[in-house]
């Protein structure tokens, strides 16, 4: 239960997009769970998808997939990384759904004949979902943070919702908005006008930000903290700079510095009683920031242009790293420029290679070759999702002798479909939100690798996926040497496989990096890198 009725924090950006309104909101959320309060945090986006499951990664980045198996926006990996607690579909809305909702209540005839519209309709049903987290009694705050950037055509509805919710909550809303004060190098000066403008811009939707988070690439100082104040009709203290950090973990300890935690409670009415307690996160920090050795690893995928498609990977490898006392430098490396011939030389040097997750069947080839060298000459290998899938059909191939095995993803009327679809997934059409998706069980096997790593016999992970091992070679692979040694008890479906005579070979068909967090890095990749860097002093 929260401690006094929900308070809801509203957080908009202006000026330009990718100021890090997510990781602002995280901080913020960090700075008063370590206060001892319970926080959720839930990102509204203004796209017409429904959700980001069918979005190509190229476009919007990772699709992050929560325990009740949501497909969400990358920053709800954010969210869960810094609180550390889980979130679910309630803590991601999209436009599309918003209006998926209220068309579905205009067919079953809810509005009574009435005329269907913006305001009110749409914007009482994303009051609906702000609230629901709310209602739910166990967050003393909500932080819900407004994708896009405030003056978007497409942010319209939330800005007028939020703004009609501010009056309804009288002192239980704030609002934070963050700009950017741009530094323009030929006139040495920092630049407040856009954040004027900006301010302006949400003051004529009717809304008086309390608290202003400043971007900047210098310290603000205090005459331009003064000038902000004074144009945009905040308190001094309420300017916040936040300036360009080493690393995201670092934001908190800065936003506390600047003291957002304290005008936050200030502005809610709320006593300033409660201790900051950051140990083991400064702990975390320490490590990141004083390594004592430095790997590089390979993470071998096809999106590899846009690290975003794969974040929450990378941030695991940051986490696991830390863990390890050891910087991880991630070659990436793009499957379709590897192939048998080359796959020694584009490999070399790496001590450990993560095969990634993926859809479709570019780099395939090269995904199978990568397996092959890194099987042969006992390096470091984890497979997740596609890269599970590949190190069973590089196998299938190379070692069983089975020509042509393949995912019936990649080839319909391949001879061996060694990873293939379910009967259930065949009757379905729609693509979105059909897959296997969230947290299922695995039974670990007794004195498997894994059972080592995890230190436990069950285990819940998130999937999200189509195709699964085919049991139909189970047998005939684990007398070959390729044990299955994670298994759902109530499918039977295989969800890791490891090699018998290997240093660290290691498959999961779920997505273990969706579960790892500052304070609680994954196993799985504190393992690999471990194993990574015992790899490297041999
Ligand atoms: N394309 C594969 C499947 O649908 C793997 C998906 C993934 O890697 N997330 O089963």
């Amino acid at each position: 239960m929260g401690k006094f009725p929900t308070k809801y924090i509203f957080v908009t950006g202006g000026v330009t997009s990718s100021l890090g309104k997510g990781i602002i909101s995280a901080s913020l959320g960090k700075l008063l769970t370590s206060r001892g309060y319970s926080v959720t945090i839930q990102k509204l986006d203004p796209y017409i998808n429904v959700d980001p499951g069918t979005m190509n990664p190229y476009e919007h980045g990772e699709c992050y997939v929560t325990d009740d198996g949501a497909e969400t926006d990358l920053d709800l990996g954010h969210y869960e990384r810094f609180l550390n607690h889980s979130t679910s579909q309630a803590n991601n809305v999209t436009t599309g759904r918003i209006y998926q909702t209220v068309i579905q209540k205009e067919r079953k005839g809810d509005y009574l004949g009435k005329t269907v519209q913006i305001i009110p309709h749409i914007t009482d049903e994303i009051k609906r979902r702000i609230q629901l987290l709310g209602e739910t009694g166990q967050f003393d705050f909500v932080i819900t943070e407004i994708g896009g950037t405030v003056g978007d055509i497409e942010a319209l509805p939330y800005i007028e919702a939020v703004r009609q919710l501010k009056w309804e909550l009288e002192n239980s809303a704030l609002f934070i908005h963050l700009t950017l004060v741009p530094y323009l190098a030929a006139a040495g000066e920092l630049k407040t006008k856009p954040t004027q403008h900006s301010v302006k811009t949400l003051l004529e939707a009717g809304i008086q930000p309390d608290i202003l988070v400043c971007r900047t690439e210098h310290h603000l100082g205090s005459d331009i903290k003064r000038k902000v104040a004074r144009f945009c009709n905040v308190e001094r203290e309420a300017v916040i700079e936040s300036m360009d950090a080493s690393t995201i973990y670092e934001v908190p300890l800065l936003m506390q510095k600047e003291g957002l935690d304290k005008i936050v409670l200030k502005k809610l009415g709320l006593e300033d009683n409660t201790e900051v307690k950051l140990e083991k996160w400064n702990k975390f920090l320490t490590n990141l920031q004083n390594p004592k050795q430095e790997i590089t690893i390979g993470l071998v995928g096809k999106y590899v242009e846009l690290q975003d498609a794969y974040k929450s990977i990378s941030e695991a490898i940051i986490h696991a790293g830390a863990k390890n006392s050891c910087k991880v430098k991630v070659n990436w490396i793009h499957a379709e420029e590897i192939n048998n011939t080359n796959a020694a030389e584009k490999l070399a040097g790496l001590k450990g290679v993560l095969v990634a997750p993926g859809f479709g069947d570019r780099g395939m080839e090269g995904k199978i070759a990568t397996i092959k060298h890194l099987r042969e000459n006992n390096i470091p290998f984890f497979g997740i999702c596609l890269g599970m899938q590949s190190a069973v059909i590089e196998y299938s191939q190379n070692v069983l002798g089975l020509k042509d095995a393949n995912s019936t993803e990649m080839d319909l009327k391949t001879k061996y479909p060694v990873i293939d679809m379910m009967d259930d997934q065949k009757k379905i059409i729609n693509k979105g939100g059909t897959m296997r998706l969230g947290s299922w069980e695995c039974k670990l096997k007794k004195n498997s690798l894994v059972s080592k790593i995890y230190n436990c016999d069950i285990i819940h992970e998130r999937h999200r996926h189509r195709y699964e091992f085919n049991s139909e070679y189970f047998k005939d692979i684990e007398e070959n040497g390729m044990l299955a040694t994670g298994i759902n008890s109530d499918t039977g479906l295989v969800e890791i496989i490891e090699l018998k005579n290997h240093p660290w070979f290691v498959g999961v068909q779920f997505h273990p990096e969706y579960k790892s967090t500052v304070l609680s890095p994954h196993p799985l990749f504190v393992s690999f890198i471990a194993a990574a860097t015992k790899h490297s002093n041999n």
